[in-house]
């Protein structure tokens, strides 16, 4: 039904059978006009000029800004900052929040399923500041107990950062749980939404996280754009990531002040493109609606999982239920490396699923192995990909030689 406003998934010749969308997602015309249209008709540096072009770009910019503070349920757009994508994103709080307030013996809490953008950060500021790093653990489906994060979230806590879906696993951490008992006893709620805002109507004010992560393109917008919203009293008193121009207020040969947010954490020339290609895919999604994508990600999966399922030799990783499942499914074929099995779906009937480690070492590491094959569904995918992925992976054996 949308397929036909996804150019890439629509090449006649070769059409492939796309199900890596937890790595990036397909970008509608919508999307690829807006940012076509930005550069024919609006292209100049914001915020530098006061000619009509640099004026309009601005508008744009900062119209781009309100529909993602509207698409979250920011309370005011100057709580919106854009950045590169989530991995800038958490950067930034860790540099700007985490090296100025952590203090020694203090602990950071994240959670096994994190991906390693929700990892690094906090092993930095933690090993600077002389803290502790400290992980929630979960079941072997990939859920977190309440006696986990009561004995890991303590007076001891100052930040608490938390992918809001795995992207290995696709299973939903209890947020709401999380950000209860870290504000009870003082800490900071991070979230890392990157693969949560694609998938989930969100409400950052209705969750009360007090930083929220996410990527541009892993929701049909272009690469380079990303955002990082975050609680305006606390957006203040952090001082700035980046130094240059656009972000401040008066300077001197030694010193310098600052402008107000959002501009003090966007320093040097904005992906106003970006921005414009965010708005246009924020546009298309709540065009689809929500409750369409979660209800088409939620059958695909569930088709996926139990055709999966029946095939003797294949291990499935995460949730046995899969209605507890957004949009990813983990597994691996016994006797077959997850590169071979990528290579071999590719070449036989060009579908793209992704082979690794997901950027997630330690989860993989606690889940026993080193690496697995992923499929991620968008709802543009159709129950026709599904069937053609069940179909080359029963035959990924015979290609290895094997005789079943
Ligand atoms: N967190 C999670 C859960 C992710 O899945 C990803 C992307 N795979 C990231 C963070 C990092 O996103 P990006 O590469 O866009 O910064």
């Amino acid at each position: 039904m949308f397929r036909q406003d996804f150019p890439i998934l629509n090449d006649i010749n070769n059409p492939v059978v796309y199900l890596d969308n937890g790595a990036t997602t397909q970008k509608p015309q919508a999307v690829i006009n807006a940012v076509r249209d930005y550069y024919i008709a609006e292209n100049a540096n914001p915020l530098r000029g006061l000619y009509s072009l640099s004026v309009k770009a601005t508008e744009a910019y900062e119209k781009a800004r309100q529909s993602v503070a509207k698409f979250i349920n920011a309370k005011e757009s100057c709580e919106i900052i854009f950045t590169r994508n989530t991995t800038e994103s958490l950067n930034l709080i860790a540099y700007s929040y985490g090296m100025n307030k952590i203090q020694e013996n203090d602990e950071i809490v994240i959670s096994i399923l994190e991906h390693h953008s929700n990892i690094l950060p906090w092993q930095m500021v933690a090993k600077a500041k002389k803290a502790t790093l400290k992980y929630m653990y979960t079941d072997v489906e990939g859920n977190i107990s309440d006696e986990e994060i009561l004995s890991k979230i303590t007076e001891k806590t100052k930040i608490v950062s938390i992918t809001q879906v795995s992207n290995v696993l696709g299973v939903k951490t209890p947020l709401e749980k999380i950000i209860k008992r870290a504000h009870a006893v003082g800490a900071i709620v991070v979230v890392d939404g990157a693969q949560g805002a694609p998938h989930l109507a969100t409400d950052v004010q209705k969750l009360d996280c007090d930083f929220y992560a996410f990527s541009g393109h892993k929701m049909l917008a272009p690469m380079g754009i990303g955002v990082l919203y975050g609680k305006k009293s606390l957006l203040e008193e952090m001082p700035p990531f980046l130094r240059g121009g656009e972000m401040i207020d008066m300077v001197t040969e030694q010193d310098a002040t600052f402008a107000p947010l959002p501009e003090k954490f966007e320093a040097g020339t904005p992906n106003v493109s970006g921005a414009i290609g965010l708005k246009a895919a924020i546009d298309y999604l709540n065009n689809v609606g929500f409750d369409k994508i979660e209800a088409q990600e939620k059958e695909l999966i569930d088709l996926a999982y139990t055709e999966l399922a029946k095939i003797p030799y294949v291990t499935i990783y995460g949730p046995k239920n899969p209605a507890l499942r957004y949009g990813v499914l983990s597994f691996n074929i016994e006797g077959v490396h997850p590169h071979d099995v990528s290579s071999l779906v590719d070449y036989h009937g060009n579908i793209a699923l992704r082979a690794g480690h997901h950027c997630a070492q330690p989860l993989l590491k606690f889940l026993k192995t080193p690496s697995t094959n992923r499929i991620s569904f968008y709802f543009y995918n159709t129950k026709e990909d599904v069937y053609k992925f069940i179909e080359q992976i029963k035959q990924v054996r015979k290609w290895m030689g094997y005789n079943d």
